[in-house]
């Protein structure tokens, strides 16, 4: 008998964000929110997920930054 098991990428969430510089090219409202997940499956039926990650991307400069780079606390504290 063949176990099929391993990790799968979950469903992208992406989210722009509004009133947002770019920390690199300094242009607003060109960031989005990418939030990334990985599954375990077994037999392609996700079990757990295992990790996620939030990344934002700049439209303008195509620059992605980490959620250690890129703190959405800052956003809240804009006026
Ligand atoms: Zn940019």
């Amino acid at each position: 008998m063949i176990f099929f098991f391993g990790t799968r990428p979950g469903k992208t969430e992406t989210k722009q964000l509004e009133g947002v510089l770019c920390p690199f090219c300094e242009q607003p409202n060109t960031l989005a929110a990418i939030k990334t997940s990985n599954w375990f499956h077994f037999f392609w039926i996700k079990v757990f997920r295992i990790s996620s990650n939030t990344i934002a991307e700049c439209s303008h400069c195509k620059r992605g930054f980490y959620e250690e780079e890129f703190s959405t606390d800052k956003i809240v504290s804009e006026p």
